[in-house]
C-alpha cells in the first residue's frame, strides 16, 4: 500500500505498493516478505507500508557495502572526486527539499516550518562534510633522526548508521556525509517510525553518482538494527537514540571490538540566574524545551531558577506555556505538533501521572483533541513544579513537551543540581555576569553549554555527550576521528646497521 508518493521510480515499490529496501544500487524486496506500516501522528492515518529488513537482507546490504569497500570502488577515488559527489548529493537534497520536509512532517509530526529549516541544515551539513575528504590530514611525527614517521587517515570499512525518529534526515546525514566522503561504505537503518526520507536519500545518492554498494538502506525496527549491529562485517556503528539502546549496542559491538559512536539521551539543565531579564529567561526556557514538541535530546527539561526570581518566573512561564499553539504540523500557526506515536504519547502521559504520584504539581500536560486534531497524538505542554531533582521525572528522559522548574539558592547549588543526573548532553546558563557564566560553563558536565542562548548546533562545532549521553562526537572536525583509523608509518632513512642489535645480518 502506498499512500504518499515519494517521487521514486516504479522499481522502488513491491507489487503490493510497499516501499522496498535499497541494496547494492538496486531496490529489493526482503527475503521473507515482512512489512510494517508508517502512520501520520497528526491524524493516525496510514502514510505508507514499508519492507522490513530481516537477517538475510541485512546480510545482503552489509556484504554489498563490504564488497564495494574491498574492491576500492569508492575509497580509492580521489578525495576531490568524493568531495564533488557529496556536493552533488547536497544539490539533490536541496532540489527535493520541499518534498523531503513534507515527508518528514507526515511521519513524525514536526511542524512543517521546522522540517523545512531542518532540511536546509541537511544541505549545509553535506557541504561542510565535503571538505573533510581533502582535509583528513595525517601528521609528520618528530622521532629519531634516522626515521621518518607519518600518520595516515584511512576509512574504517563498513559503517552501520542507526538513527531515531525525531530528526531523521539530519541525524542520518550527520553520519552519512562524513562517513562516505572519508571513503567508508555504509548501511543506513532509519527508525521504523520515520523511514521514508531515507528512501528518498538512497535515490539522491544514486543520482549524485555514488557507486552501487557504497550507500545501502535497510528499513525495519529494533530487530533489524540488532542484526546490523551484530553482523561480523560491520566495522563501525554510529548510533543516535536512547541510552538504553546505546548500552545494548556497545555490548554487542564489544564482541568484534567494533568502533562505536553514540549520541544518546539527555536531561539538560537550563540554569537561570537572578541577574538576567525574566522575559528573556521565559523565552529561553520555552525555546529550550518546546522545540520539536519537546522531542529533542537536548531539551532543557530541567529549568533551574534562582530562588529570588522563581515565583515570577513560574507565573510567567505558566502563562506563556498556556499560550503555545498546538495544532496540525502543516498549519502555519502551529508552534507544537503532535507527539510522534500513540506509544510515545502514552509514555509522556505516564510521566505526567508519575509527577503527580511523586507529589509534584503539574500544570497542563493533558491530552488534547478538538477541531482538526481528531485521531492525532496531541497533548498540551506541561510544567512540573515542586519535584525534587532526585525524583524520576527529573532523572529520566521524558522526551515530550513536559519540563520541571526547580529553585536553587546559589551558584554552587545550581551546579550540583545540574550535574546530578546520569546524563551530560547539554546545558544552558543565563546570566549577565560573565565570570559566573564562565565558571558555571566549566563546572557543568555536558557536551554543549549555551550561554544566554539555547539549542544552536552548528555543523562546524562538535556535538556529543558526557557521561551516559554518549561517546565520541558528531560534527566539527572531530568527526574525522569518528570515521577514520589512524595508521602510523615508520620509514627507515639510514643505510648503516647500527640498529641491527641482534646481529641478524651476521646470522644470515
Ligand atoms: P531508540 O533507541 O528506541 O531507537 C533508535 C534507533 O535504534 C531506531 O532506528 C531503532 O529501530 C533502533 N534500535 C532499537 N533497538 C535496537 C537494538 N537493540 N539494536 C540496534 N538498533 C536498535 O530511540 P528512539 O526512541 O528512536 O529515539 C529517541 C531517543 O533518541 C531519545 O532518548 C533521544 O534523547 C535520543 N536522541 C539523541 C540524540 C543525540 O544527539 N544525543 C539526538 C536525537 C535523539
Amino acid at each position: 500500500m502506498t499512500v504518499v508518493d515519494l517521487g521514486l521510480p516504479p522499481e522502488a515499490r513491491n507489487a503490493d505498493g510497499s516501499w522496498r529496501l535499497f541494496v547494492d544500487g538496486a531496490w529489493i524486496d526482503c527475503a521473507d516478505g515482512s512489512r510494517f506500516e508508517v502512520h501520520d501522528p497528526a491524524d493516525g492515518s496510514l502514510v505508507a507500508t514499508v519492507t522490513s529488513g530481516g537477517a538475510a537482507d541485512v546480510d545482503a546490504a552489509v556484504t554489498a557495502a563490504w564488497q564495494s569497500f574491498e574492491a576500492g570502488r569508492w575509497r580509492s577515488k580521489s578525495p576531490q572526486s568524493r568531495a564533488s559527489a557529496l556536493l552533488r548529493l547536497a544539490q539533490q537534497i536541496a532540489r527535493r527539499s520541499d518534498e523531503l520536509a513534507a515527508i518528514e512532517t507526515r511521519c513524525n509530526g514536526m511542524p512543517l516550518r521546522d522540517a523545512k529549516a531542518m532540511v536546509k541544515r541537511c544541505v549545509s551539513s553535506l557541504e561542510y562534510a565535503s571538505g573533510f575528504a581533502q582535509r583528513a590530514y595525517g601528521q609528520s611525527v618528530p622521532v629519531a633522526n634516522r626515521y621518518l614517521d607519518v600518520t595516515l587517515r584511512e576509512p574504517i570499512g563498513v559503517c552501520a548508521l542507526i538513527v531515531p525518529w525525531n530528526g531523521p534526515l539530519l541525524s542520518a546525514l550527520w553520519k552519512l556525509g562524513p562517513a562516505i566522503v572519508l571513503g567508508n561504505s555504509v548501511v543506513l537503518k532509519p527508525s521504523e517510525l520515520t523511514p521514508l526520507t531515507a528512501l528518498v536519500l538512497a535515490e539522491c545518492c544514486q543520482e549524485a553518482g555514488i557507486p552501487p554498494g557504497v550507500v545501502n538502506m535497510i528499513a525495519g525496527g529494533p530487530a533489524t538494527g540488532a542484526e546490523l549491529v551484530a553482523h561480523p562485517l560491520v566495522n563501525k556503528i554510529a548510533f543516535t537514540g536512547s541510552t538504553a539502546t546505546g548500552k545494548a549496542i556497545m555490548k554487542v559491538a564489544s564482541e568484534h571490538v567494533k568502533r562505536v559512536t553514540l549520541e544518546l539521551g539527555g536531561k539538560a539543565p537550563n540554569i537561570f540566574f537572578e541577574d538576567g531579564d525574566v522575559s528573556d529567561a521565559v523565552l529561553g526556557a520555552l525555546s529550550g524545551l518546546m522545540r520539536n514538541t519537546g522531542q529533542t535530546c537536548i531539551a532543557g527539561a530541567r529549568m533551574l531558577v534562582q530562588a529570588s526570581m522563581y515565583d515570577e518566573f513560574v507565573e510567567r512561564l505558566t502563562a506563556a506555556v498556556d499560550q503555545l499553539r498546538v495544532g496540525p504540523p502543516t498549519a502555519e500557526s502551529s508552534q507544537l505538533g503532535p507527539i510522534v506515536s500513540a506509544k510515545q504519547l502514552a509514555r509522556v502521559q505516564s510521566y505526567v501521572e508519575l509527577a503527580r504520584e511523586e507529589g509534584a504539581e503539574v500544570h497542563g500536560g493533558g491530552l488534547l483533541d478538538g477541531d482538526g486534531l481528531a485521531g492525532g497524538y496531541y497533548m498540551r505542554p506541561g510544567l512540573i513544579t515542586g519535584a525534587g531533582n532526585d525524583l524520576r521525572v527529573n532523572q529520566e528522559e521524558i522526551f515530550g513537551p513536559v519540563g520541571a522548574v526547580l529553585p536553587f539558592s546559589d551558584e554552587e547549588e545550581a551546579v550540583a543540581i545540574a550535574n546530578a543526573t546520569p546524563y551530560g548532553l547539554a546545558a544552558g546558563v543565563w546570566t549577565r555576569d560573565v565570570k559566573r557564566a564562565l565558571r558555571v560553563t566549566r563546572a557543568v558536565r555536558a557536551g554543549t553549554v549555551w550561554v544566554n542562548t539555547y539549542g544552536w548546533n552548528f555543523v562546524e562545532a562538535p556535538m556529543g555527550g558526557f557521561k551516559e549521553s554518549g561517546l565520541g562526537r558528531e560534527n566539527g572536525s572531530a568527526v574525522i576521528d569518528a570515521y577514520t583509523e589512524t595508521k602510523n608509518v615508520v620509514i627507515e632513512l639510514d643505510e648503516d646497521d647500527s640498529l641491527d642489535i641482534y646481529r641478524l645480518r651476521d646470522v644470515r
